[in-house]
């Protein structure tokens, strides 16, 4: 045969083996198993530092996300001013003093000024910003923040209820806690009947699927571990 093989005209896949980042990642890993009192060469763990790498890439790619790509100009003019709200967005993220996961739900509403946005975006930059090694009350910031500056709407209310892990899987006492955060801006600041109104339709029981569970107060101790 005198043809090119397929194995030499296709370019080789991407080897995470060879890119030094991800080589010194899992030479990491490698360490911090040995450092357990573990084997990284037994069949289970082999593979082990490279899934991690692979995972902990994936689990903090919002890093690379560019917010005005990820909105890719859904942002409409219509004269609409009523509240404009999206429940029970869902998101993971990994707490930044554990690296370990926290997860739950996210709410948010706005009410327009002369814009707004498509409603899957919304879904979309909560992503961008859980993909990042967070603390539960900057998410939520952040995700108030980039609706306020991208609408200038005339208030925006972001709601996120989390369970952490590094709080569930220790202990008893706080095993069904939920942190909850909220950052307000513009008239939901100001206007209690319009913060009103959103909590309204937040509760169970209101339009929409879901709803807020009971929740505890939340300390994110730095000395839980
Ligand atoms: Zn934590």
């Amino acid at each position: 045969m005198a043809s090119i093989s397929t194995e030499e005209r296709v370019p080789a896949p991407v080897d995470t083996d060879l890119d030094p980042s991800a080589e010194r990642v899992q030479a990491a890993m490698r360490s911090v198993l040995v450092e357990l009192g573990e084997d990284p060469t037994r069949e289970g763990l082999a593979q082990t530092p490279l899934r991690v790498d692979k995972a902990l890439r994936f689990l903090t790619s919002g890093y690379e996300q560019d917010i005005d790509a990820v909105i890719n100009n859904a942002l409409f003019t219509v004269d609409y001013s009523e509240m404009v709200i999206v429940k029970d967005i869902d998101f993971y993220s990994l707490c930044e003093h554990h690296l370990l996961p926290f997860f739950g739900r996210c709410h948010v509403a706005y009410l327009p000024r002369d814009k707004v946005i498509g409603l899957s975006k919304l879904p979309r930059i909560v992503e961008v910003f859980s993909r990042r090694l967070q603390v539960q009350e900057r998410l939520t910031n952040q995700i108030a923040e980039t609706i306020a500056d991208k609408l200038d709407p005339l208030g925006v209310a972001v709601v996120v209820e989390a369970s952490h892990l590094c709080m569930r899987m220790r202990g008893v006492q706080k095993q069904n806690s939920t942190a909850m955060t909220s950052a307000m801006r513009g008239v939901f600041r100001t206007d209690a009947r319009t913060r009103m109104e959103f909590m309204d339709l937040l509760r169970p029981g209101s339009s929409g699927a879901g709803g807020m569970r009971a929740a505890t107060t939340f300390e994110h101790d730095d000395d839980l571990f």
